[in-house]
């Protein structure tokens, strides 16, 4: 449960904003997007004038797209000084890119999420790490304003709720995430929908670019590693982006012999957004972290502007610290 005293102020402060400027981290996912829209939807329920958006690169993920983006605005048209702005599924300032600096401009920030070293950066923070979804916290500051979860905003925070536990695999998901999603099913959430368009498709490109980056794949034994890597270039050639590939990370972690996976996604520019997984017996939050980055301890990410295969040795270098 989010702390009480927390989740009344926070309330406090959305009743008394005549508008709300709500973000969520950059590359979202689906917990990301689906608690930030769930929640503006609610908002605008309730009579609130709501702008919602994320960081650069302006570009909502191909298979969420089933989500209801009406919503969202490119960042450039984000308030620039928003009366409230409240936050999702962002672990710090940092993971909102561009929109940090309207963050630090507002008038009131309240920061909604789920990790763990996230220290609170908002004037009201609703931070609970034992939530499988910043979803989950979503969902109990709906009920603390008692505004309704009409069958659009259950859709968003059942997508919260699949996509971060995935499909209520990982041992974050609780009791109260099952309830949780059987209430948001009754509330008219439609499970086959999330499932098909999140996991069961994906466009024909994903599958060649995916090839290239399996081909790749390298594992060492002795110290129960995975790792490959995707190049801007394989999307290119394949006619997908950077957006379409959220899931590839799922297939190499499926070797039985490692503990952690490793998907280093090379940009063009020269940064490389490396994926961390793990099956249990490293913490990558915390080598995430010691890397500039940050997330859960079993799944967790970074970005740097080393080389790809200085990156790598890195990471390689480090594992054993983490078990
Ligand atoms: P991903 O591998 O991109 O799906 O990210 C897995 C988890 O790691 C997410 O829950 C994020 O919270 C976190 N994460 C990924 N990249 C970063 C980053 N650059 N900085 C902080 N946290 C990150
Ligand atoms: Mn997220
Ligand atoms: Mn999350």
């Amino acid at each position: 449960m989010s702390d009480r005293a927390n989740l009344k102020a926070a309330a406090d402060l959305i009743r008394q904003a005549g508008s709300v400027a709500l973000a969520c981290h950059v590359g979202p996912d689906g917990d990301a997007l689906g608690s930030m829209l769930a929640f503006g939807l609610a908002a605008r329920d309730a009579g609130k004038e709501v702008a919602a958006s994320f960081g650069s690169p302006y570009s909502v993920p191909g298979n969420l797209g089933f989500l209801p983006t009406e919503l969202l605005v490119p960042p450039e048209d984000f308030p620039a000084e928003p009366e409230l702005m409240v936050v999702f599924d962002a672990g710090s300032a940092e993971r909102l890119a561009e929109l940090g600096s309207n963050a630090s401009k507002a008038e009131k920030l309240i920061v909604v999420d789920h990790h763990a070293t996230n220290e609170g950066f908002g004037d009201v923070s609703l931070i609970d790490p034992s939530a499988a979804a910043t979803g989950e916290l979503v969902h109990d500051l709906l009920v603390e304003l008692g505004w309704e979860a009409t069958p659009e905003i259950a859709q968003c925070l059942l997508t919260a709720l699949v996509t971060d536990t995935g499909r209520f695999q990982y041992a974050s998901t609780s009791p109260r995430t099952l309830r949780l999603a059987a209430d948001l099913v009754a509330a008219g959430a439609n499970p086959s929908q999330v499932s098909r368009h999140v996991y069961e498709q994906a466009p024909f490109g994903y599958l060649k670019a995916a090839g290239a980056a399996l081909s790749r794949a390298h594992l060492e034994r002795d110290k129960g590693v995975v790792s490959t890597t995707i190049t801007e270039a394989d999307l290119t050639e394949a006619g997908i982006g950077w957006g379409d590939i959220d899931n590839l990370i799922d297939i190499i972690r499926l070797a039985a012999e490692a503990d952690v996976a490793v998907l280093a996604k090379l940009h063009e520019d020269g940064r490389v957004k490396v994926s961390l997984r793990s099956r249990g017996d490293t913490d990558v939050g915390a080598l995430a972290a010691g890397m500039g980055g940050g997330g859960h301890r079993l799944a967790a990410g970074f970005t740097s502007e080393e080389p790809p295969e200085k990156v790598l040795a890195e990471v390689h270098r480090r594992i054993e610290g983490y078990r």
